[in-house]
């Protein structure tokens, strides 16, 4: 994927450029993951967060995850998209959602998290190595993203 990316909310009130290359690209199907996109997961880059540089008004809104740390998301003030969030957990990183990048045409998931809760219907690449839940330590994320890379 490019450097540089740049993105902005539907309404565009809020844009944003990240100015380094995403650490991992993953899925997400959690069930909160599922409600708040009224889909059937939701696809974010994990970032440096001192790497992305935004512009615009956001609202902040904090909620705990199903594997019970604290998330804060930001949300456009103006038309309630999710930018990005950030956990407790992992205070440097970043999750911005991927599908407000201007070009989402090369945007592949990496790591798949909460498969648990994967509706049967969707089917992996099969070099794909899901995790269950979701890691504790990002250093897992970022080992499984490298192992995907190796076998596409
Ligand atoms: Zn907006
Ligand atoms: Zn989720």
């Amino acid at each position: 994927m490019d450097t540089d990316l740049t993105g902005s909310c539907q309404c565009g009130a809020v844009a944003f450029t990240v100015a380094t290359a995403p650490l991992l690209t993953y899925a997400c199907f959690c069930h909160s993951c599922q409600k708040r996109t009224g889909s059937a997961f939701s696809m974010g880059l994990i970032i440096p967060t001192e790497a992305l540089q935004l512009s615009g008004d956001l609202t902040a809104w904090s909620r705990t995850s199903d594997d019970g740390n604290s998330n804060t998301r930001y949300s456009c003030s103006d038309c309630g998209n999710i930018i990005y969030g950030v956990g407790e957990s992992s205070p440097g990183l970043a999750k911005l959602q991927a599908g407000l990048l201007e070009d989402t045409r090369n945007v592949e998931p990496e790591v798949y998290i909460w498969a648990t809760s994967k509706q049967s219907w969707v089917t992996l690449p099969a070099h794909a190595q899901p995790f269950d839940t979701q890691p504790d330590d990002a250093m897992e994320m970022l080992a499984a993203a490298q192992t995907y890379r190796e076998a596409r």
